[in-house]
């Protein structure tokens, strides 16, 4: 079964890899989705090597990026940060009517304020002691840019 979050992640990742340049070597269609166990990255080109991370979200507003997006996992979050390691994100917004639009934001113009950890799942949950992140938005506004 998948879920609805499911389904609108992989609605925003066909969105980037039929829609976008890749950033680096601009090339049309060779960005390609990598599997889901896949855990830095969403999206590879398939000519330069380029690594991006796609986020989708619900709206009713595709003209602005919402203030805070969900996540992933925060400990590998919080490693990869430690390692000054980022990653360049795509950010697909869906409304209800299925129009999108799509913002990227480069991985030089992220920090570590935009990644604010969620708390942890609680006992009874399945699972039990995972912690996410969100994306704060409002932390790196104005820096990214609308594509589509
Ligand atoms: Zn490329």
């Amino acid at each position: 079964m998948v879920t609805v979050r499911q389904a609108l992640g992989a609605f925003g990742e066909q969105r980037v890899v039929q829609d976008c340049h890749c950033p680096r070597c601009k090339k049309t269609r060779t960005l390609v989705r990598l599997p889901p166990n896949f855990k830095c990255a969403d999206v590879i080109c398939d000519f330069c090597g380029y690594l991006a991370q796609v986020k989708a979200a619900s709206t009713k507003q595709l003209d602005r990026l919402p203030k805070s997006i969900l996540g992933a996992a925060w400990a590998p979050q919080f490693e990869r940060m430690q390692a000054a390691i980022y990653f360049p994100l795509f950010v697909v917004l869906v409304a209800p009517t299925e129009d999108y639009s799509i913002f990227y934001l480069s991985a030089d113009l992220q920090e570590p304020e935009m990644f604010k950890p969620r708390k942890p799942l609680s006992e009874k949950a399945r699972r039990a002691g995972w912690q996410g992140f969100f994306y704060d938005m409002q932390a790196v506004e104005g820096r990214a840019v609308r594509l589509r």
